[in-house]
């Protein structure tokens, strides 16, 4: 059990229970000052969220007899929350060479070592599940974290991972080596669409339960305020991933900043729009027709910019406004919005829960409103859609 910076606490019911060491039949009374239950606004108070074994069996006013008691009594309870675009893999990459020095300089054995302490620290911060999109460079790691954590080796949330996510030629960092030094690269290449088929067979074959795409790259505000990107694949290249993974009953998550981006992951049938700083009006209309789901992942970008400017990229800075518009257009388009942090794009020491305070700037009701909804909206969804969460 955790307390979190804005005074709630979050039950974690598969921490608390393999903690605790319990059995089926074991009891566990959670005393709560007032409890957010997701089916409403208004905060319940006073009450007792019983569990016996690892599931919720009531929500009570009183303790049953012979329950161990967690008294809570002086803070607020909230089920656990869902982080759907993560980084366990990651350490933080503001500038180039920070993410260059995590590729060259450390092992992928090495890197999974500290992925295993970001799996604790993202379950401590309250998230019981996490959807972990890309391992950068660090080939199928996610998948084994996952499996130890199925195995009740480590503790850590529940995972879906995206593995080792697909981008073309000339794309993806370590880039500006020079052309006979050969170094590794954050994604797997590939060009073409047979290859791509290939590639998305590939990694469901080991373990992937979505395939990540970046979509576009390369950003500048054009003349009339509209985010400007060069697309990655073709057409044809994404069709095929989208295809194939669909084939394979699996979804695709792309990366998609900018209009380009989006607007070809859309067409070509992607599941989830990942940051999307600019979305046009008619994507927008197309992804609430279609029910694709936004990941805005808004504190990152702010985490980043400045950073980024430093090392010559401005546009990092003028991408917020942007994208604070965005954010309010896909609300009133009525765009289904999952909650997502990019954690591991920024450092892991920091609470990725701050996303709800960005949320809320950006126009999201406060509290436990809006906000907090989204986040039990993302829980329906990965219900849902998202499949493999009890
Ligand atoms: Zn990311």
């Amino acid at each position: 059990m955790r307390k979190i910076s804005c005074g709630v606490l979050i039950f974690l019911l598969v921490s608390v229970t393999s903690l605790l060491g319990q059995t089926a039949a074991k009891v566990t009374a959670l005393r709560c000052g007032s409890l957010f239950d997701g089916r409403g606004d208004a905060l319940r108070k006073n009450l007792v969220v019983v569990v016996e074994g690892d599931k919720i069996k009531e929500i009570s006013d009183k303790v049953p007899v012979g329950a161990e008691v967690i008294d809570a009594s002086r803070e607020t309870c909230l089920p656990g929350l869902i982080d759907t675009h993560t980084h366990i893999l990651l350490q933080g990459d503001i500038t180039a060479a920070d993410y260059d020095a995590q590729l060259l300089k450390q092992s992928p054995e090495y890197r999974t070592i500290l992925a295993t302490v970001n799996a604790r620290r993202a379950l401590e911060y309250g998230f019981t599940s996490i959807r972990d999109l890309e391992t950068e460079g660090a080939g199928y790691a996610d998948a084994d974290v996952k499996k130890a954590i199925n195995n009740g080796v480590i503790p850590g949330p529940r995972m879906q991972v995206a593995t080792r996510a697909l981008n073309v030629t000339g794309a993806y960092p370590l880039q500006g080596y020079a052309p006979n030094v050969t170094v590794p690269h954050g994604v797997q290449i590939v060009d073409g669409p047979d290859n791509a088929r290939q590639a998305v067979r590939e990694q469901i074959s080991h373990g992937a339960d979505w395939i990540k795409v970046y979509s576009d790259r390369s950003y500048r505000v054009r003349e009339d305020g509209v985010l400007d990107d060069i697309p990655t694949f073709t057409m044809e290249e994404l069709r095929a991933i989208v295809e194939e993974a669909h084939r394979e009953r699996h979804k695709v998550a792309s990366h998609a900043m900018a209009l380009y981006g989006v607007h070809n992951s859309v067409e070509a049938g992607v599941d989830t729009i990942e940051h999307g700083n600019y979305i046009a009006d008619e994507d927008l209309k197309t992804m609430a027709a279609r029910g694709i789901f936004y990941v805005p992942t808004i504190f990152v970008g702010e985490y980043v910019a400045q950073g980024r400017a430093a090392e010559g990229a401005p546009v990092w800075v003028k991408m917020i406004q942007i994208h604070e518009d965005t954010f309010r257009r896909a609300m009133k388009a009525g765009v289904k919005i999952a909650f997502g942090t990019d954690a591991g794009g920024f450092d892991w020491k920091v609470d990725p829960a701050k996303e709800f305070s960005s949320m809320v700037k950006f126009g999201m009701t406060p509290g436990a409103g809006s906000a907090l909804r989204d986040c039990d909206g993302g829980r329906t969804a990965w219900h849902a859609g998202f499949a493999g969460d009890d």
